[in-house]
């Protein structure tokens, strides 16, 4: 917060001084952490709600900075997409997780989150191919991630790029569905495989008719649309029994356990019998 008090006839006050410096350090602390590595993909469970079984998992992005200790990406991507280099930290994070999840059964799927930035370039699908012809990888194992955030660019450009996406073979879901502008019109004429309901819709879902029926709806809406729904923020027993009581949902949150490391996984895949 930069109060307009006592100080103004500065050019700017210290904790504005400290922001920038901070803002500096931050910058330059990325493009450094690209170059060295220290930006890793981390994995949370992804799981059918009717089963109980696991069907994948999505790669949440880390940063393991040597000055910062581990920090969120709430923090690092919008600095990222500001000076540049999006496409390449979200490249190499793409690289990693495929490198993960061969090692991992082949019916489970990898959900990564991509910027608005990254889909409006032109070459971003043929980039996404390169890679995983690279390294090997099914694109029918891969789904594309983007936010409500991207349906303000031009819907043109994005219709062909999600097009051009799935003609590939990968699968495409709008994130933190709700809390954007998305409207109906919008989600007839795009090509969404899945809608992710945004947490803030589950948080209440236990202890509040409206927010259930609201879920029931949007599930229904979904089947008319041919887009299955994952609940995003499970956070507890009780809303996992609410939404179960729902049906026909996927779903993921901190239910299931924290985010993890790929060693972390291997390990827990290792002990179910899921390599
Ligand atoms: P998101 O895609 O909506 O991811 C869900 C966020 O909610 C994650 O935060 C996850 O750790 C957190 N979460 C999961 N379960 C629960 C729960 O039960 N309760 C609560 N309160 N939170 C839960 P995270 O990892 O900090 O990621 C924040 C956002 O950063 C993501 O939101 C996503 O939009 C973005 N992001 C992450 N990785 C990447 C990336 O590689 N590229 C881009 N462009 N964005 C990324
Ligand atoms: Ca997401
Ligand atoms: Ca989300
Ligand atoms: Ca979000």
């Amino acid at each position: 917060a930069k109060k307009a008090g006592k100080n103004r006839q500065f050019w700017f006050e210290p904790s504005m001084e400290y922001e920038l410096r901070f803002r500096n350090e931050l910058e330059s602390g990325i493009r450094r952490g690209i170059a060295k590595g220290e930006f890793v993909p981390y994995y949370e469970q992804q799981i059918d709600l009717d089963t109980g079984k696991l069907v994948g998992f999505e790669m949440l992005a880390r940063w393991h900075s040597p000055d910062l200790g581990t920090v969120n990406p709430d923090i690092f991507i919008p600095v990222a997409e500001d000076i540049g280099v999006i496409a390449q930290l979200s490249e190499s994070l793409i690289a990693q997780t495929i490198e993960d999840a061969k090692q991992w059964h082949p019916s489970l799927t990898i959900s990564v989150n991509i910027s608005p930035v990254q889909l409006r370039d032109p070459w971003f699908s043929q980039k996404l191919l390169k890679i995983l012809v690279q390294h090997n990888f099914p694109p029918s194992r891969l789904e594309i991630e983007i936010t409500e955030s991207c349906l303000h660019d031009d819907i043109g450009l994005v219709r062909t790029m999600i097009s051009s996406l799935r003609n590939q073979g990968m699968r495409i879901s709008l994130d933190d569905f709700g809390t954007g502008y998305s409207s109906l019109a919008q989600l007839r004429s795009l090509p969404f495989d899945r809608l992710k309901i945004d947490r803030s819709f589950i948080r209440e879902v236990h202890k509040s008719q409206a927010s259930s029926k609201l879920v029931d709806a949007i599930v229904s809406m979904g089947d008319g649309l041919d887009m299955p729904i994952t609940a995003e923020g499970i956070e507890s027993g009780e809303i996992l029994a609410a939404l179960k009581r729902v049906g026909r949902l996927k779903g993921q949150g901190y239910h299931y356990g924290r985010p993890e490391p790929a060693e972390e996984v291997t390990k827990r895949l290792a002990e179910a019998s899921l390599l």
